[in-house]
């Protein structure tokens, strides 16, 4: 597991402390330290020739011990002839036996924790078959695939499987390409307990005092999404009302210790799931349900239709709806795309703040994350490493990077190519309930926008680090001259050509230009009939990177030179041929309203920074204290 001190240290100076911690509990609960089969199955399903159509798993945990009971029957389409078939299983787990039909199957259940089953005539082309596995046995602990834990009102099994953690728990195959197109989980527990799961709640069904839970899901899954959880819940629902006059249950299961803490949370569901049922197209699920079950993780795990979540923080609720989209509906084509489920939602979860929170809470987000992912030099959103999970669950890199590069892209193309390219993306026959890659992703944006996205995909999806901008402007008569270098913290990317949103402020006018990037060296010039006092880079925060801005010198054979002025509230002076000692600011009236002494005298050829927010607007005098003389100037905030 990742050490979090860097980012929590870094979080102690932000006012959302709680926000980030929570944020980045997200990243860590989303993994697990599973290790990568080594005959990792999404090659070997490839070349199987069949489709799994079908899995009922019937499973009867102990919720004492954990020991674990169950059977798994898969229905499977053929599309070539098959003699034998491979299943994903941990060997703390045993296969009591496997059923074809009526017959049983001969298999090997191997160290490498693959079961090998080997059909005693060939399956011919074109048919649905089936076989059952049943299993037993004590699944691994504190690993998070299959854990029980005890809570404050009881033990719960919860099962968290991304992601290679679902064989773990039962067999199954472990890939990226071919996703259960049905799922039927039927759950048995004492009476006691309540079992939360995929799909719609059918039947609870008692036995011999025991409850059978049974959950039917009708819509494709990835074998990583399939889920259950198990504890002595209590159940309420909440509902929104969709674009398609559907009113959908948000479902929740909670502790019942943390109940009322629920109730008032869950309910900001609501305005979210409208939001990106607004935005990227109808909730996927829609016949169905979304829901929420409560368990131990310090994070959420977005299973599909039933995220799991270990608290009720707006952040974490919009993270993993937003999976619902982007995860589920369709999910990453290998683990190296991993960001096209990280990145998404964690810049839905930004967008809920665009879109439903004041202004300044927008900015603010974005201001941090970018902060955060400036904090190193290196790293791409695209995973490079898929063996090490905690590599491939990064925060800063798969989450955050990826959320400002996205919305850096929607800057590139505009907000109606943007959201546009992303519905066609999701609403793709080729791709919805099923898997994508970043390619296809690229293809819809570029479809979308008519414009070639392959150079901001390499540099900013592929490449690792981020630019840096040097900007110095001079204003001659009414030509603005505009001097940008650009370099990069990381030699993977030899130049972004993100063109830059820059905005010339004068006294009564603005101008935000829109300057193409070409080259590393690039200067523009624009005429403007007005007087510009400040340069400001990238006023509205799209821009990942980080920029340098020189401000004109204005050395007239003064001692000391103030800019801008007027000016708003950021002041410079340059100490061009006078040491200083402080300054004092009078009002219009000569009344002080400011002093401020140097702890050490500041030299000549210092560009001393004065920030004089605190001032109102009006006209000032500043009067600096040098070794021999007072020098005075006047300024003008407004
Ligand atoms: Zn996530």
């Amino acid at each position: 597991m990742r050490p979090l001190f860097a980012l929590f240290i870094f979080s102690c100076f932000t006012f959302d402390l709680k926000s980030q911690v929570d944020l980045e509990s997200i990243a860590k609960s989303e993994l697990a330290q599973y290790y990568k089969l080594k005959n990792y199955s999404t090659k070997r399903a490839s070349g199987e020739n069949i489709d799994i159509v079908y899995a009922g798993l019937n499973l009867s945990p102990n919720m004492k011990t954990a020991y674990l009971k169950g059977d798994v029957n898969f229905y499977f389409k053929t599309s070539a002839p098959v003699n034998q078939l491979h299943f994903d299983l941990r060997t703390e787990l045993t296969v009591d036996s496997i059923k074809h039909g009526l017959e049983k199957l001969v298999f090997v259940h191997a160290m490498d924790d693959v079961i090998t089953i080997a059909f005693n005539q060939t399956i011919s082309a074109n048919t649905l078959d089936s076989v059952r596995i049943y299993y037993q046995g004590s699944p691994l602990q504190n690993n998070r695939a299959y854990e029980r834990n005890v809570t404050a009102s009881g033990p719960i099994i919860a099962t968290l499987s991304e992601p290679y953690g679902a064989h773990y728990w039962w067999p199954c195959r472990e890939n990226l390409v071919d996703k259960i197109d049905s799922l039927d989980v039927r759950v048995t527990v004492d009476t006691a307990y309540k079992v939360a799961s995929n799909g719609l709640l059918q039947a609870i069904t008692l036995k011999d005092s025991v409850h059978t839970y049974y959950w039917k899901h009708r819509y494709p899954v990835a074998t990583y999404l399939v889920a259950f959880a198990a504890s002595r819940y209590s159940v309420y629902s909440d509902y929104a009302l969709l674009k398609s006059n559907k009113n959908l249950e948000i479902l929740n299961y909670v502790f019942p210790h943390n109940e009322a803490d629920a109730r008032s949370k869950t309910s900001a569901t609501i305005p979210v799931i409208q939001l990106f049922d607004s935005l990227f197209g109808t909730y996927p699920f829609e016949n169905e349900k979304y829901g929420h079950a409560q368990f131990t993780v310090g994070g959420g795990m977005e299973h599909q239709t039933m995220s799991f979540v270990g608290n009720f923080g707006y952040d974490l609720i919009a993270h993993e709806l937003a999976h619902q989209w982007f995860g589920d509906k369709i999910t990453c084509g290998t683990w190296h795309d991993l960001w096209l489920n990280e990145s998404f939602a964690t810049y839905c979860n930004l967008l809920c703040y665009d879109f439903l929170k004041p202004r300044e809470e927008w900015y603010s987000q974005l201001r941090n994350f970018k902060r955060d992912v400036l904090t190193q030099t290196y790293g791409s959103v695209r995973s490079q490493d898929t063996v090490n999970t905690g590599a491939l669950f990064e925060y800063r890199t798969t989450y955050q990077k990826g959320a400002m590069v996205l919305h850096q892209l929607r800057w590139l193309i505009g907000d109606q190519a943007f959201f546009a390219g992303l519905r066609n993306y999701l609403q793709a026959n080729k791709h919805a309930y099923g898997f994508a890659r970043s390619n296809d992703l690229q293809y819809y944006l570029e479809q979308s926008s008519g414009m070639n996205l392959n150079d901001y995909f390499n540099d900013c999806i592929v490449g690792e680090g981020y630019p840096i901008h040097a900007i110095k402007w001079n204003q001659k008569g009414n030509k603005v001259i505009i001097d940008i270098v650009q370099t990069q913290s990381h030699p993977s990317v030899e130049l972004y050509n993100v063109p830059l949103p820059i905005l010339l402020k004068g006294l009564n006018k603005d101008t935000l230009l829109r300057i193409p990037i070409n080259k590393a060296v690039e200067t523009y010039e624009i005429t403007l009939p007005y007087i510009v006092n400040d340069l400001i880079f990238d006023p509205n925060e799209w821009i990942l990177g980080k920029s340098i801005i020189s401000f004109p010198k204005k050395n007239d054979g003064e001692s000391i030179t103030m800019y801008p002025n007027p000016g708003v509230s950021d002041f410079y002076a340059e100490l061009n041929n006078t040491d200083a000692t402080g300054y004092t600011i009078y009002d219009a009236s000569y009344k002080t309203v400011l002093t401020h002494q140097y702890r050490e005298k500041k030299l000549k050829g210092t560009i001393l920074y004065l920030d004089l927010s605190v001032l109102s607007n009006g006209t000032y005098i500043i009067q600096f204290a040098t070794p021999t003389v007072t020098i005075t100037k006047r300024i003008i905030i407004y």
